[in-house]
């Protein structure tokens, strides 16, 4: 790892969920890497910014030491580490910089299949187990629930069937690992996604400008990823009646082709562009019709 640190470093995951969409976003912000033979450390050819391959777990405490500069990692592992660093009485030392729209999951508390939920007021005196401590502590705190927390690394969800908890805390995508454990989701407890973290307070000089030049191709990656541009004709008359089904469009570009009548409109759209939609806008009046990928945008 080279010492310098006028370059940025990034802690991503090195295999896992997040791990190949954090490359791919990184990469759509223009970054390119030679990765090293013990992957490990991807150091970046196209920007003075390298990655640092890691377990998620250890992101934060490398953005709190100052080993790297960003990390990108669940919201959850982030939210849980820094309410572990508060319950220890030490300062929050990193924070979200940005929502990056994939890796969605909730942390959510589930009880056997054949409980009746009503309250979590019946958890009092069960076992419940997870690896998220601090949020499910956080949470049995507010309901005023006394319920005793089983910490688990892994395999959270099998702890019911194996006599080890009553319920557990644990994260939940589609709910299918929970159901083929005859286990049911009842309670929310913590939303997440897939975060860009960084410290708490800014970078220094030499990096805080590095670190600019990224969010700002970040957020125009993060506008664009599902967004199309929508390019149509129609005539005067008929356009108040297309616009109110474009309401995901920035701001059209309205023309005027031969004649007062006759426009061309050009829009960002940052919702689908079905083949539905596309009918629809044409039964409103519109033709030509055509959507265009979008490559890069800078606002
Ligand atoms: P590592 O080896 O890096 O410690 P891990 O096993 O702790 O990996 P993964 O299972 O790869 O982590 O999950 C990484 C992140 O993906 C989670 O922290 C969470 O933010 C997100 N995620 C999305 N859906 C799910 C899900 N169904 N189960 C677990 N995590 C999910
Ligand atoms: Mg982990």
């Amino acid at each position: 790892i080279p010492a310098s640190r006028d370059r940025l470093r990034i802690a991503i995951q090195k295999n896992g969920r997040l791990a190949e969409p954090a490359r791919a976003l990184l990469a759509s912000c223009g970054m390119g890497w030679r990765e090293s033979r013990d992957r490990l450390f991807c150091y970046g050819e196209s920007l003075p910014v390298d990655l640092l391959l890691v377990r998620d777990d250890d992101i934060p405490g490398l953005i709190a030491d100052g080993v790297c500069d960003l990390g990108i990692v669940g919201r959850n592992v982030l939210a849980e580490q820094d309410g572990a660093r508060i319950g220890a009485g030490r300062a929050s030392a990193f924070r979200e910089w940005r929502a990056l729209g994939f890796g969605a999951c909730r942390l959510a508390l589930a009880v056997p299949e054949g409980w009746e939920w009503k309250s979590p007021a019946q958890l009092s005196g069960k076992r419940i187990a997870t690896s998220y401590p601090a949020l499910l502590g956080r949470w049995l705190t507010r309901e005023g629930v006394d319920a005793q927390v089983a910490l688990l690394s892994g395999s959270v969800e099998i702890a019911p069937r194996l006599g080890q908890a009553d319920a557990i805390c644990d994260l939940v995508s589609s709910g299918a690992t929970l159901a083929a454990n005859q286990l049911k989701p009842v309670v929310t407890l913590f939303e997440s996604e897939a975060v860009l973290a960084g410290p708490i307070h800014a970078l220094d000089a030499a990096r805080g400008e590095l670190v600019e030049l990224l969010l700002r191709r970040l957020d125009g990656a993060l506008r664009i990823r599902h967004s199309k541009l929508l390019l149509f004709q129609t005539s005067r008359e008929l356009l108040p009646g297309l616009l109110p089904l474009l309401p995901d469009a920035e701001s059209p570009t309205v023309m005027q082709v031969d004649g007062a009548d006759h426009l061309a409109l050009q829009a960002l759209c940052h919702g689908a562009l079905t083949w539905q939609r596309l009918e629809e806008l044409k039964r409103a009046g519109a033709c030509g019709l055509m959507v265009l990928p979008v490559e890069g945008m800078l606002a």
